[in-house]
């Protein structure tokens, strides 16, 4: 049987766990055949580790790594990876339990009037073993959870002080007030939190948000001169107040309206905006709890998209099982990616190291990978697989470098001092280049290399014009380098004057804000006993760029080394200047660390010149950001744009979108999920039923010139300000106009809600699109007609959907009249717009188009001329009841006529109510492209529908006080085809709208799904 060849490039988690999920899968070795490239000796990328047999086998790592407890996917592969392994009983890190320590004290750090103080918290454990895990909890089966864990939170404290007397000492007063609030408002939320889904309808979600804001204050004000006093009390105060915004913000944004939450929709704005916008105070928002989460995700100083980081807050504080944090009994590398390593070599996957990808080229229609050239780095004695594993204390480990003795040459690469992971690095390779073609070498390729490298090895996928989302992605999705330093000190952690239980730091003062003391690592070192180090601390940030990144290999050349002692100056410089605060028994008097308290041999000079210190030495281990409104850049695995291009890495778009051990795995599993087709399991995957790209393109490419070109949703829209006017309108006219312009489709009927047309005037102040970088301001201005999206099921009408159907819409910016225009089939027409609105003061808008003469010769001009203008009718004009609004807006007699029966009409207002409550409903157009040669047939035309959802709470929302006026020129037909009833002369019709909103708010138009094709052979049939 022919196998397919899966080739992965790359040797990460995420191309590790896409290698084992394939290989889990019953029968795969019948189906496929499995190589992974990598460059260099080892695997593990970004969580790489080696030992450094020349330094008593000390661990060194990439940087600093834990796990957290609610890695649920992660722990998942890495249990079933050690079952497999079957070590011995006894062996070392025999099991799971046995690689993973739990660990629950963090101590965040906290300035108070310019002095560091300590500010320990202990979190609760439970019984849950990791990754066993059960259902994620929904948004709103959250909520009563979150209070809990506070009060969990607080009675956890005082085992802080040691011991079972310590248990018993009383908290102090102000955190028994707050413990107190806390445990009174779970319990008064607790009844109407209960069922949310049914229950949090708006009267309901409005009452929960207004005693939790009540609540805050009293108790602010209750503790306001306890918080002055008391630092303790501030970051007790602190988990609270952020605590109650998350809730506030999760219900006022409606993430507890469903149990699938859209976490992506709040990633426009950052997670310090967020919070701020649903109520935190500033000095909670900046609190270390926060900044832990911010730092903990290298973007100490920069931005995180709200919906990622609260989704990832809410996983790591209330989901997790067991313990908040694991350590890892051993380097990184042994603990996850030696196991890993033997278990698929042991199924048959083949490894092919010192193979460096170099480029990714593609086909000539450029739909698929065609080929790839690499860089043989080296070879192995007698063409034999490298054997890369060592052994430390009966332990298989990865070496800091090259086990020489196998490698053709081996003796020159060690003399050299060049690493072969140095993207940079000067040894040539010692082996011709090696091109593996499509069809020939491999079917299907796994792109599992770091982001920070795509730039160079996808230039021709970057340069594809008609895969722009590929380029979007690189150019949109950020990196930072980062600082690793590890210390073996000659002092026990309480000799160096620490005085709590072995910490995880984090935020503590720049330029290395995190420590964690890794004390436990020793025994699997070979310090001589005894004379040999008595602690560990592993320190590490993000940090700057000093110099543009590069990119190509021959601009790298000398990076790694500059780095290196880059982060040497920086790590030096903090010894000097911000340890005394956590060892004050080992530094000198003037505050900096005294070097010989560190572990060196005798012939070192400096101690610290023996420490060991982890640059960037490859563009693939930038750490991935996720900066506001970036996720959207992202694509999946399954979404390259080529036919047999696979993508995996924590830069994918995944339920998890920040840059971690978990999200890597996830998108390790989705990379297998696309390859096999198979539905492997993969814990809290909210992203499982979201619309993706097709994975191979239908028809024939866009060609993309680069300037003029249409722009492609999703569309996002802030800071919009949005006037409705509502409409009285003929319900023949209305119906007529549903059926001519909407009726190409058999199953699908769309209905008119009522008697009624919306005019609608939006000032867009910051629009984007997928595909351009930067944001316009546009202005929108048209009519809809509300309509029931229906499917003809067994001769009944069922509503599935409201909608919006757009017939006219003009915009003022030359640019916006082809975005949108060519993808989903707005119809756009250039317009200058006049848009002066607030919620309760004046109100003149207009649209002045050009309209051909009516009549006149072939030189007679077009006329510029005022099609629609809208005011507010001023002081004493009488207004319409809401009721009639509502009539005239949805009406059960018209919709019966219609044909929905009592069932589907219940349906409905269930459907518009949600609609109402969430801001979702869909957008459909009729889409449309006039045959070139006959006028009166188009050749193409098609219903689009696309999904248009509110994003958070509008900013502002308010029936206008003032009815509106407007006058719509009868010339232009927009009276009679939208069948608006009014009066006035010939020249104009004037009318009076039933109702007015204004409102400002972000809003998102998602892609479009071709509901009712027709080809222009339909259609001319259809005509003739
Ligand atoms: C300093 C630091 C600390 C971190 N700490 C934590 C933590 O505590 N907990 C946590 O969960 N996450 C942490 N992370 C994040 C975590 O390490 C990453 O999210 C994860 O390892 C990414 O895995 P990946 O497979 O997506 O990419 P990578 O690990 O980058 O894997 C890419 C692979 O491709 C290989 N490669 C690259 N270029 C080429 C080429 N041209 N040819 C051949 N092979 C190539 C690399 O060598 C590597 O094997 C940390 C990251 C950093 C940088």
């Amino acid at each position: 049987m022919n196998r397919e060849r899966i080739i992965i490039l790359g040797g990460g988690m995420a191309a590790l766990t896409t290698a084992f999920e394939l290989t889990s899968t019953p029968g795969w070795e019948d189906h496929y055949e499995v190589t992974v490239y990598q460059q260099g000796h080892r695997l593990g990328g970004k969580g790489a580790s080696g030992r450094n047999h020349e330094r008593f086998d000390r661990i060194e790592e990439h940087g600093l790594h834990l796990f957290y407890g609610f890695y649920d996917n992660a722990f998942s592969v890495m249990r079933r990876c050690y079952e497999e392994l079957g070590r011995p009983a006894g062996a070392p890190l025999a099991t799971l339990e046995d690689a993973f320590e739990p660990h629950s004290l963090i101590v965040f750090e906290e300035q108070f009037e310019g002095v560091w103080q300590h500010q320990p918290l202990l979190f609760p454990r439970n019984s849950e073993p990791p990754g066993l895990g059960r259902k994620v909890p929904t948004p709103a089966e959250l909520i009563p959870i979150m209070l809990q864990f506070l009060l969990d939170l607080f009675d956890a404290q005082p085992a802080l002080r040691g011991g079972s007397e310590a248990r018993s000492r009383p908290l102090g007063v102000g955190l028994r007030v707050l413990r107190r609030g806390v445990a009174g408002l779970l319990a008064s939320l607790r009844e109407l939190v209960a069922a949310p889904a049914e229950d949090l309808v708006a009267v309901r979600r409005e009452e929960v948000l207004r005693r939790l804001l009540a609540w805050s204050a009293a108790v602010f004000r209750r503790c306001e001169r306890l918080l002055a006093r008391q630092p303790e009390i501030r970051s007790a105060w602190a988990a609270v107040d952020i605590t109650l915004a998350m809730v506030r913000g999760m219900i006022a944004d409606g993430l507890t309206d469903h149990d699938d939450v859209d976490w992506l929709r709040l990633d426009h704005e950052d997670f310090r905006a967020w919070l701020r916008r649903h109520g935190a105070s500033e000095a909670s928002v900046r609190a270390s709890t926060v900044s832990g989460v911010y730092a903990g995700a290298y973007s100490a100083g920069r931005e995180i998209g709200a919906g990622t980081a609260l989704h990832w807050t809410l996983r790591m504080l209330y989901t997790y099982r067991g313990a908040i944090f694991y350590k890892m009994q051993a380097g990184m590398g042994d603990v996850i990616f030696a196991p890993l390593y033997q278990v698929l070599r042991r199924r048959g996957v083949r490894f092919r190291f010192f193979h460096r990808v170099d480029k990714l080229r593609l086909s000539a229609d450029r739909r698929r990978i065609a080929s790839i050239e690499m860089g043989r780095q080296i070879a192995v004695k007698g063409g034999a697989d490298y054997e890369p594993l060592f052994d430390v204390k009966g332990l298989p480990c990865w070496p800091s470098e090259p086990l020489y003795e196998q490698l053709v040459g081996g003796e020159a690469l060690r003399a050299s001092g060049e690493s072969l992971e140095d993207w940079g690095s000067r040894f040539p390779d010692q082996e011709p280049p090696l091109v593996l073609e499509d069809g020939r070498d491999f079917d299907r390729v796994v792109l599992g290399v770091g982001l920070g490298v795509l730039p160079a090895l996808c230039e021709e996928l970057v340069a594809d014009a008609n895969n722009p989302r590929f380029a979007a992605m690189i150019r949109e999705i950020t990196t930072t380098p980062t600082v690793s330093a590890q210390l073996w000190i000659r002092d026990d952690l309480r000799a160096t004057g620490w005085h709590l239980p072995s910490p995880v730091m984090i935020p503590y003062a720049e330029p290395l804000d995190t420590w964690a003391d890794m004390s436990h690592l020793l025994p699997r070192e070979s310090f001589p006993e005894p004379g040999g180090p008595q602690s560990i601390a592993y320190l590490t940030a993000a940090m700057d760029d000093d110099e543009p990144p590069p990119i190509e290999r021959s601009a790298y050349v000398g990076h790694a080394a500059r780095q290196l002692e880059r982060v040497r100056a920086l790590t030096a410089a903090h010894l000097d200047a911000s340890v005394a605060h956590l060892w004050p028994a080992i530094v000198k008097p003037d505050g900096a660390l005294d070097r010989s308290r560190l572990h060196a041999p005798a012939s070192i000079d400096d101690p610290l010149a023996f420490q060991h210190f982890s640059p960037v030495q490859h563009p693939s281990d930038r750490y991935v950001l996720s900066p506001r409104g970036t996720t959207r850049h992202r694509l999946a695995a399954d979404e390259s744009g080529y036919e047999n291009l696979v993508l995996a890495g924590d830069w994918t778009l995944t339920p998890m979108n920040l840059g971690c051990v978990e999200a890597a795995t996830m998108s390790g599993i989705r990379a297998a999920q696309v390859l096999t087709g198979l539905p492997i399991p993969m814990h809290d995957d909210w992203l499982r039923g979201r619309p993706r790209a097709p994975a191979s393109i239908p028809g024939p490419l866009y060609i993309e010139r680069g300037v003029n070109e249409s722009t492609s949703p999703p569309y996002d829209a802030r800071s919009s300000v949005m006037v409705a006017a509502l409409l009285r309108a003929d319900p023949r006219r209305l119906r007529d106009l549903c059926a001519r312009h909407l009726g190409l489709h058999e199953d699908r009927v769309y209905i008119p809600l009522g008697p009624s047309v919306v005019f609608y005037a939006q000032d867009n102040r910051l629009l984007s699109a997928i595909d351009a970088p930067g944001v316009v301001a546009e202005r929108d201005f048209g009519f809809l007609v509300p309509v029931a999206i229906c499917e003809r099921r067994g001769g009944r009408l069922e509503p599935i959907a409201v909608g919006a159907y757009t017939p006219y819409l003009w915009v003022d910016l030359g640019a916006a009249l082809v975005g949108g225009r060519e993808v989903l089939g707005f119809p756009k027409g250039h317009a200058d717009l006049g848009f002066d609105a607030t919620a309760t003061g004046r109100l003149a808008l207009h649209v002045d188009a050009w309209l051909p003469p009516e009549g006149g010769g072939a030189s007679t001009p077009w006329r510029h001329e005022r099609i629609v203008e809208a005011r507010d009718a001023g002081e004493g004009a009488s207004e319409t009841s809401l009721l009639d609004a509502l009539r005239a807006s949805h009406d059960a007699a018209w919709l019966g006529a219609a044909g929905l029966d009592a069932r589907a009409q219940v349906k409905l207002l269930g459907l518009a109510a949600e609609c109402l409550r969430t801001g979702a409903f869909t957008m459909v157009f009729l889409k449309q492209f006039r045959d070139a040669a006959r006028r009166e047939i188009a050749c193409y035309q098609a219903i689009v529908e696309a999904p248009c959802r509110r994003i958070g709470a509008p900013r502002a929302s308010a029936r206008l006080p003032r009815p509106i006026e407007l006058s719509v020129s009868r010339r232009s037909g927009l009276a009679s085809t939208l069948g608006l009833v009014g009066e006035g002369s010939d020249e104009r019709m004037r009318l009076r709208a039933l109702a007015g909103f204004y409102m400002e708010l972000d809003f998102t138009i998602g892609v479009g799904e071709v509901v009712a094709p027709r080809s222009s052979r339909a259609s001319r049939a259809l005509i003739a």
